[in-house]
């Protein structure tokens, strides 16, 4: 009790102190706190491609809404905020729930933005998108886009129609992080419950809360604040101008399978995927590991095998390679793993030269 009570002094007077130190002094004049401002570069132009952020279901609700029901324009006129940031145009990519986005899908979006992207009028671009997969196509993008103007993805967790959609916020932070000059260069981003991703890192972590997106021990780049962009990190990986990847004559994409390790999981599946595949990804247990039937199996495959982990964070280096043929994916998810040797599949197969690029990308 006697220590509640000093602790409760001790406070009390360092609040006074507070209170009298900031009553004395002067507050700071805005010209000596240097905040970001949203800067008016140019038109930012909004790609969507649908998922929840173009949701419609029973108002209130969160789960049971048709995804990929409102168009580019419907979530535009809904914030009419986005004018007082950058002058807007629309673009209906397609309007999809994003499981159902394709190699297709991936390739128009590069094509169109670095189309696009050469008009001096435009600034920056947003994509609408469903969060299952915003973490891949951020991925694909931020290795074949060509431009140094700002990429940024964004979605929702909750439908336009629930209680406290988070769309709007997202859409309006997105565009913010679009039209800045701080986001010039730092590759495709992602923008999600006021912080910003960049696309390598980014995945997404929860099925239905509006914290879903995150980049687990890599962590966020930056974060928004009433329209202000803030920096703090970026990615040291090969992106946009600087990647090889060109994707302005390709239709399709090469096929490659991802296939999950569990214990007692059926090599057969393996055997499956390589019949089926150019390429396979393996999300192995810990640092990519997996059973005596399954290495029996990967050493005999002839097209390349990618080691990934089943497991969120962490890294997987040659030296803990079980199978010699094997790549390893240094700390890409499978499915980002993937997207990585679909591109790599474009120009090589050969292993050595493949797992340079997963070092690199
Ligand atoms: N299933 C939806 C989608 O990815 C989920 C979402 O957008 O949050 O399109």
């Amino acid at each position: 009790m006697k220590k509640l009570v000093s602790v409760l002094a001790v406070t009390a007077l360092l609040l006074t102190g507070l209170t009298g130190c900031a009553a004395g002094k002067k507050k700071s004049s805005p010209a000596e706190v240097s905040v970001p401002e949203v800067t008016k570069s140019g038109t930012v132009v909004i790609l969507a491609t649908g998922g929840t952020i173009a949701g419609v279901g029973e108002a209130g609700m969160t789960a049971g809404y048709e995804p990929g029901t409102l168009t580019a324009q419907d979530l535009i006129s809904a914030v009419p905020q986005l004018e007082d940031v950058a002058p807007i145009e629309a673009v209906q990519v397609c309007n999809v729930n994003s499981d159902d986005i394709t190699d297709d899908v991936w390739i128009t979006l590069a094509n169109t933005i670095n189309e696009m992207a050469a008009d001096p009028d435009i600034a920056g671009f947003v994509i609408t998108h469903g969060t299952d997969t915003m973490e891949e196509t951020a991925y694909f993008l931020n290795l074949t886009v060509k431009t140094d103007k700002p990429v940024v993805i964004t979605g929702s967790m909750r439908p336009s129609t629930s209680i406290s959609a988070d769309g709007p916020m997202n859409l309006y932070e997105s565009v913010c992080v679009a039209a800045s000059k701080e986001a010039v260069g730092k590759g495709v981003l992602v923008v999600f419950s006021d912080l910003i991703y960049t696309a390598r890192s980014v995945t997404k972590t929860s099925t239905y809360n509006v914290m879903a997106i995150s980049a687990g021990e890599m962590g966020a780049s930056g974060v928004v604040r009433d329209g202000a962009v803030y920096f703090y990190e970026q990615s040291t990986r090969r992106h946009t101008t600087a990647s090889r990847f060109d994707v302005s004559g390709v239709n399709a994409l090469p096929k490659v399978s991802v296939v999950y390790f569990s214990v007692d999981a059926d090599p057969g599946i393996l055997t499956y995927a390589a019949k089926n595949s150019d390429g396979i990804v393996i999300a192995g247990a810990g640092a990519g590991e997996f059973s005596e039937e399954y290495i029996s199996v990967v050493e005999g495959l002839k097209i390349p095998v990618v080691i990934s982990s089943r497991i969120d964070d962490g890294i997987i280096i040659p030296s803990n390679l079980l199978c010699d043929n094997t790549i390893a994916a240094d700390n890409l998810s499978p499915q980002k793993a993937a997207i990585l040797l679909r591109l790599a599949l474009l120009e090589t197969s050969d292993t050595e030269e493949i797992q340079k690029m997963y070092f690199e990308y």
